[in-house]
């Protein structure tokens, strides 16, 4: 099979191991208006992803990362960390459903890096979980070695709860980070976004579209956009087809308004810059 290299203009490489979830949160971005949760998928076997996923010839700063719904669900996740190249990094989304997961199972270099923030990322979802049995949970993962620290999405309902935990873990040396809400709530929009329209789940309009990720879905399928993953809309290929290589290039696509807002998000990209978002879209009256 091809090797399969990361254009430099690439930010983030997610590797959506399954959609499944130990936990029910009422405002999972993965059912951002989605079938993601409830669409059946095969799911690829973690020989499969190893073999799929050592063809990536990527930069030192730029992991992969594996995510979900909850990832260490997968039957093989050790075994999908254990043999991958060691040229590649590995970053974990997860909400540290068992930290016995990785403890004696992973050596906790594995999931280190050269960074300003922790390889395991832990979500901390207030209305699912026990702040301490968290706290426990994480400190013995940093006793253990790991690069480790939570995440708190300051959803409106939920706001006061997370500033509160901010404050207890870091008095604890827990490194603890808030990340704004995206989405709708009450009616409202939150987030900055820089293509107006996009998330607004109204009109559908074609543009063309260009993406600085690589998406692969649960059983292989490679997409143009987390929306698309998330949506099960037609792929752009597949990890394990041997001739797949990344086309860095504006594709037709007909779903803008139905977009999802981590890709249309206003962020700082790798280079400190404001105002980038994960795709670039241009209208059918500009030129491409
Ligand atoms: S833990 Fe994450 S993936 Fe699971 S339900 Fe909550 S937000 Fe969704
Ligand atoms: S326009 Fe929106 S839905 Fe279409 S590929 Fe881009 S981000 Fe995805």
């Amino acid at each position: 099979m091809k090797s399969i290299i990361i254009p430099e203009s690439y930010n983030y490489i997610a590797v959506f191991l399954t959609f499944s979830c130990n936990l029910r949160c009422s405002f999972c971005i993965n059912d951002f208006g989605s079938v993601a949760r409830t669409t059946k998928r095969r799911l690829l076997s973690g020989k499969e992803w190893v073999e799929g996923l050592n063809r990536i010839v990527s930069r030192p700063d730029l992991p992969i990362t594996l995510q979900g719904g909850e990832p260490t669900l997968h039957k093989d996740f050790v075994y999908i960390i254990n043999n991958i190249k060691p040229e590649l990094n590995i970053d974990v989304l997860t909400n540290l459903r068992d930290e016995k997961i990785f403890i004696g199972n992973i050596d906790p270099r594995r999931l280190k890096r050269d960074a300003p923030y922790a390889s395991i990322r832990v979500s901390y979802h207030p209305e699912q979980m026990s702040l301490n049995e968290l706290i426990r949970k994480v400190l013995k993962m940093q006793n253990n070695g790991f690069s480790v620290g939570i995440w708190g999405i300051m959803h409106p309902k939920q706001e006061i709860e997370i500033l509160k935990a901010e404050k207890y873990c870091k008095s604890l040396g827990i490194d603890f980070r808030t990340k704004e809400f995206l989405g709708t709530h009450k009616g409202k929009i939150y987030g900055q976004y820089r293509y107006p329209g996009a998330i607004s789940k109204r009109d559908k309009k074609s543009v063309f579209c260009k993406t600085t990720e690589l998406i692969i879905g649960p059983n292989g399928d490679i997409y143009r956009c987390t929306a698309d993953v998330y949506e099960k809309r037609k792929s752009i290929g597949h990890i394990l087809d041997p001739d797949f290589q990344i086309e860095d290039k504006f594709r037709l696509c007909e779903w803008f308004g139905h977009c999802n807002p981590c890709d249309i998000k206003v962020k700082t990209n790798r280079f400190q810059q404001f105002g980038h978002s994960s795709v670039e879209i241009k209208f059918q009256d500009q030129e491409v």
